[in-house]
C-alpha cells in the first residue's frame, strides 16, 4: 500500500514521517512512504495531485502533514476490504487519514476544488456514487 503524505514544507510536523514508517513496518508488506510537496501558492495543486494518485489505481493511504499514525494503522487499513476507510481525529472524518481503493471507486469525478474544499468535494462525489466511509477509530492523532 502506498502511504502518501501531501505536505506544505513549513507545516510538515517532524513526528509524521517516523510514525508512518513505524506503522508501515508493522505490516507484512510495508509498501512505500511518499512525501509530496504541495505548492503553497497554488490552491488547486492538492486536487491535481490527488487525481494523479487516484488514477494510478493502486490502494493508497492519504496522511496529512500534521497527522500521526498509531502503529497498528497500516496493518488495519490494509486488511480491511472496504473501498473507502477513514480514521477520524478531533471529530473530523476528512481526508487527513483516509485509505482509498481507487480500483473499486471509479475514475476521479469530483469537482475541481481548492485545498480547503477538497475534502467536501470528494465526500460529495463518493456519496453521490453510493459510498460511505468505513470508520476505523483511534488509528490517527492530530497535532496542533
Ligand atoms: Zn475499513
Amino acid at each position: 500500500m502506498r502511504i502518501i503524505i501531501p505536505a506544505v514544507a513549513e507545516r510538515l510536523r517532524p513526528e509524521v514521517i517516523p510514525a508512518a514508517l513505524a506503522a508501515a513496518q508493522e505490516h507484512d508488506q510495508p509498501g512505500m512512504v511518499e512525501v509530496w510537496w504541495i505548492h503553497p501558492n497554488n490552491p488547486y495543486h492538492y486536487d491535481t495531485l490527488l487525481r494523479g494518485w487516484w488514477m494510478v489505481q493502486m490502494t493508497f493511504l492519504l496522511l496529512e502533514h500534521d497527522v500521526v499514525l498509531e502503529r497498528q494503522a497500516i496493518a488495519e487499513f490494509a486488511q480491511c476490504p472496504r473501498p473507502w476507510c477513514v480514521s477520524p481525529y478531533n471529530d473530523h472524518t476528512l481526508l487527513g487519514c483516509s485509505r482509498f481503493r481507487p480500483e473499486q471507486l471509479g475514475a476521479p469525478g469530483w469537482l475541481p476544488s481548492a485545498w480547503n474544499q477538497l475534502d467536501q468535494a470528494v465526500y460529495a462525489w463518493l456519496g453521490m456514487r453510493g459510498h460511505q466511509p468505513h470508520i476505523h477509530p483511534g488509528l490517527a492523532r492530530h497535532l496542533h
